[in-house]
């Protein structure tokens, strides 16, 4: 028998799909990655195509294998990592989604989440499942797509549609699909559709009732490392066990070797997530976080996290590129802040999906506020990293209440973490250290460990404690009380943005 020399990671990201090949001190052997159309049918509606999501899996796969000029004799364990929360329905008879999938981005259902929460309000489910009624999270958007797509609430009722995060639509192709596919997700996927009770690990019967949602649609719930089927016979990957799952956030919290209870990190990519790690502790949240599943290692108790989820941050960097043209690429935004010494007085509250923690107003929208004739691009452009920053302060000031655990330095990683204008200020603002980790890709790294654990490749979470390596860490430099003023002005540009949709 071939010796198994790598552990493969799909990350079926938000803007893009990656194949991610390591090897076993954890370094990155080779990338395959395509990006999908981000499609913006409405105002506040964000949709990916399923079908063009599996290509994308599938040539991510055939390309980093390619590189690495290896082959599925050589792989031990495919891991799955995903953008949570978004939302594929499909035909089990088929295969054929019956509608896009659903963004975690999407604001659609906003009407349904209100209704849901009547007079009980947001919180209404939230001792249950740790999260608030927020267009967000899966359950809402199943309840959109069963309500608004002719005929698909009969096939449901029959049993003919399943419902899956991106994870559990990959994971359903990549072994067989319509031929055997094994319908699954993993618990900390689970935990963010608002329809799993936190306690149980299972799903609550009565939440998916109110939300019209029948049983048959759910994927079975499985812990985050375990062997959850095969490989197909027609693909690259035939036999090769798919052996860890685990939603982007809490992979990216493993592959920074945050396992013990007050460990956090945060992820800079199309939106912002810290996460702490609370131990076996289910924490509610009293300052506008989310209680959700850390991970799960095969028998092993669930570890619980609270989260901070910020919708905006990498995407206005995008929005810079794409929508006002003032710059043509992601880095290029870090040039254009340096043309400036500060905001010059803007600040840039990005509220594209209402504001996510810790307000969680879904009637939020964006605004660009302190402007004067002195402010130019590159003012924008700074307000526009500075915002990140911000946001990242609010979320680590209810970390910091909730848990009553001090932040003594944040792990870092994400596609913005290569933006150094923005590392420092974020220093500045939180007034710890921030800490980059060699290896930046940790969201595909912690789904690659936990299939590498659960197969015997890696003997368990000291292998991931020893492999970890720091790259660069940043050290406040501002003056405290400039860094208290700036971030008093964007606590008042927030206040702006409240209850812009009528
Ligand atoms: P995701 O996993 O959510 O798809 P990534 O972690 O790949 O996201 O990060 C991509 C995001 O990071 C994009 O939104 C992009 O605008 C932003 N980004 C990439 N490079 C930079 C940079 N140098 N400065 C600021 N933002 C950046």
């Amino acid at each position: 028998m071939t010796e198994k020399k790598y552990v493969l990671a799909i990350d079926q990201g938000t803007t893009s799909s990656r194949a991610i090949i390591f090897d076993h001190s954890g370094q990155i052997v080779s990338v395959g990655q395509y990006e999908h159309e981000q499609i913006f049918p409405r105002a506040g509606w964000v949709e990916h195509n399923p079908a063009e999501i599996w290509d994308n899996v599938r040539e991510a796969v055939a390309t980093a294998l390619s590189k690495a000029q290896t082959n599925r004799d050589e792989i031990a364990a495919v891991g799955i990592t995903n953008q949570r929360e978004t939302t594929v329905v499909w035909d089990k008879n088929t295969g054929e989604p019956v509608y896009n999938a659903i963004v975690w981005q999407d604001t659609r259902t906003d009407k349904i989440v209100k209704e849901l929460a009547g007079d009980e309000g947001a919180e209404k489910y939230k001792e249950i499942c740790g999260l608030p009624l927020a267009t967000y999270f899966a359950g809402p958007k199943v309840k959109w797509i069963l309500d608004n797509v002719e005929g698909a609430k009969e096939k449901a009722e029959a049993g003919d549609l399943l419902f899956g995060t991106t994870d559990t639509w990959v994971l359903w192709n990549m072994t067989g699909g319509t031929e055997g596919g094994v319908h699954i997700t993993d618990v900390t996927n689970a935990s963010r559709t608002m329809l799993m009770d936190l306690k149980t690990l299972d799903w609550d019967e009565n939440i998916a009732s109110d939300m019209g949602i029948p049983m048959s649609m759910l994927p079975e719930i499985k812990s985050s490392s375990e062997v959850y089927g095969k490989g197909r016979r027609q693909g690259l990957l035939t036999d090769v066990p798919i052996a860890g799952i685990l939603g982007d956030q809490q992979a990216a919290t493993f592959g920074q070797a945050c396992f013990e209870v007050g460990m956090a990190k945060n992820t800079y990519g199309t939106g912002n997530f810290m996460l702490m790690n609370t131990g076996t502790d289910i924490v509610h949240s009293e300052n506008g976080l989310l209680t959700t599943v850390c991970y799960k290692i095969g028998d092993n108790d669930a570890i619980y996290a609270l989260e901070g989820s910020i919708a905006v941050t990498g995407s206005l960097i995008q929005w810079l590129r794409d929508n006002l043209g003032i710059i043509t690429s992601a880095p290029e935004v870090e040039e254009l802040a340096k043309t400036v010494e500060d905001n010059g007085g803007a600040y840039f509250v990005p509220a594209f999906s209402g504001l996510f923690a810790p307000y969680w107003k879904s009637d939020a929208r964006g605004a660009l506020v302190g402007l004067t004739r002195y402010v130019n691009k590159g003012h924008i452009a700074r307000a526009a990293l500075e915002a990140t920053a911000f946001q990242t302060r609010e979320v680590q000031e209810a970390m910091a209440q909730d848990s009553d655990v001090e932040l003594t330095e944040l792990k870092v990683d994400g596609g913005m973490i290569e933006n150094e204008l923005l590392m420092q200020f974020q220093a500045d603002i939180l007034g710890v250290d921030v800490v980059r980790p060699k290896i930046a890709e940790t969201t595909a790294l912690g789904a690659a460990y936990a299939a590498g654990i659960a197969v015997g490749f890696w003997e368990g979470e000291q292998d991931v404690i020893d492999n970890w390596a720091e790259d660069r860490r940043w050290s406040p430099k501002m003056d405290e009380d400039e860094a208290e003023r700036t971030y008093r002005l964007w606590k008042k540009a927030v206040t702006k943005t409240f209850d812009w949709v009528d």
